[in-house]
């Protein structure tokens, strides 16, 4: 009943989070009844996600990297390689460095299960820490982001001489992507 190309459409759009079937067909007929520049930009908007990379150290996606891909961060020999913050996402490191009150490196794991527990992918990134001095856990102070932080205790045992927590001062249950600079910069401060 609906037209083939809406329908492909829909069957993309339903797999992004918080997009539910029916707000997907209301969304692609939106698309198609903004014009047809309108799709072609956003079209094309999407297509240039492709060329993007990952960062094999942090998994930060980036545009430019150096010739080892690194990103912009792991390549800034300023920035201390012996302290390393676990976040869940891109936009938790996007907040930290908007304080500019953190001068280590990152580590990015991807979207945490409510369980807690962690993908094979998770666990092999945390493996690639190694010597850290200390890795400062930037996991959101919620109910499932406890869970996470046990799990994740577990994998880094012995990758660095001291584990800390972010989120002292956090509202509890608030997501760090959302709390505003000075309160993430103290929680940065104020990490145990
Ligand atoms: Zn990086």
């Amino acid at each position: 009943m609906l037209p083939e190309p809406i329908k492909n459409l829909v069957d993309q759009l339903a797999q992004l989070p918080s997009i539910g079937p029916r707000q997907a067909i209301r969304l692609a007929f939106h698309i198609k009844n903004r014009g047809d520049s309108a799709v072609e930009q956003l079209a094309s908007s999407i297509a240039g996600l492709a060329k993007l990379k990952t960062c094999p150290s942090c998994f930060l996606v980036h545009e430019s990297g150096n010739s080892a891909g690194l990103c912009h961060i792991c390549d800034n020999p300023q920035r201390d390689p012996k302290l390393v913050a676990v976040v869940e996402k891109e936009t938790d490191l996007i907040s930290l460095e908007r304080t500019q009150r953190y001068g280590g490196r990152y580590l990015i794991l991807g979207e945490l299960k409510k369980d807690g527990s962690l993908s094979i992918e998770q666990k092999a990134r945390l493996a690639s820490i190694k010597d850290a001095e200390e890795i400062i856990l930037g996991i959101s102070p919620t109910t499932f982001g406890d869970l996470n932080v046990a799990f994740i205790n577990q994998e880094l045992k012995n990758s660095a001489k001291k584990i800390t927590r972010l989120g002292r001062g956090l509202p509890t249950g608030g997501e760090i992507e959302f709390a505003d600079d000075e309160t993430l910069g103290s929680a940065l401060e104020n990490r145990n």
